[in-house]
């Protein structure tokens, strides 16, 4: 059966997973948070006292890495060489890992295939920065979500202090700028939206606002509606 696929890119905070994970559970398809992969990624780097920023360093571990993506009672779960990562790839120098050895075409290219074969398996919602322009061209749906600033780096605060992490509003905007210069800064695949998707700015919006207004959008283009329930 032809498998439906959604796109959701954009910048940090911009709500992206929680939106994905809450139209995925609507839809009863798939949530794929491609960010874990590169979060992973970065793990292994720091673990090994590798410089992120070195490409060549970096593309000399892909070797030894062993990724899989397993869906668990609480989500979806990478798998790096047989461990489990849960967390432990969720704190802020995970972010910069990752959006360090993002950049790296062999890292990249590592995961490529992996994205994508998922969404030929199974119908998904995909978020992440490259999913509309490189990794999923073909996409039924794709939709850009961003928002202000300071509305997401607010966000992304009071997720990282639910989970204990203690920091400020201050240093989670000047480390989501840094970021997400970064990330539509870069040669390969920056962030940004495919000629062909919606944008959605998502300031001031709570998060039922912000599916409703996705699984509108999902319906109109392709006339799959939520199940009753
Ligand atoms: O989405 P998340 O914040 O978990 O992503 C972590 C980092 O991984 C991003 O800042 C970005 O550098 C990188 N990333 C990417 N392409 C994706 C998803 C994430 O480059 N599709």
């Amino acid at each position: 059966m032809k498998t439906l696929n959604i796109a959701l890119d954009g910048p940090g905070g911009a709500g992206k997973s929680t939106i994905a994970r809450a139209v995925a559970a609507r839809l009863g398809i798939v949530y794929v948070d491609t960010g874990a992969l590169y979060r992973t990624i970065g793990l292994y780097v720091r673990r090994q006292n590798v410089d992120p920023a070195d490409c060549a360093a970096v593309e000399a571990l892909l070797p030894g890495i062993s990724l899989e993506i397993k869906y668990e009672d609480d989500g979806q779960q990478v798998y790096l060489n047989g461990e489990r990562v849960g967390d432990a790839i969720r704190t802020p120098e995970m972010s910069h890992y990752a959006s360090s050895v993002s950049v790296h075409p062999p890292v990249r290219a590592f995961l490529l295939e992996t994205q994508r074969q998922i969404a030929r398996e199974n119908s998904t919602v995909m978020d992440g920065r490259d999913i509309g322009t490189v990794i999923l061209p073909d996409a039924e749906v794709k939709i850009f979500v961003t928002a202000s600033p300071e509305c997401r780096a607010e966000r992304r605060w009071r997720e990282l202090t639910a989970k204990g992490i203690e920091t400020t509003l201050e240093e989670v905007l000047a480390e989501m700028n840094e970021r997400d210069a970064r990330d539509a800064g870069r040669d390969i695949a920056p962030t940004a939206a495919a000629p062909d998707a919606l944008i959605f700015d998502n300031t001031g919006l709570d998060l039922e606002q912000s599916v409703a207004f996705v699984l509108g959008v999902v319906a109109g283009k392709t006339g799959i509606l939520p199940p009753r329930g």
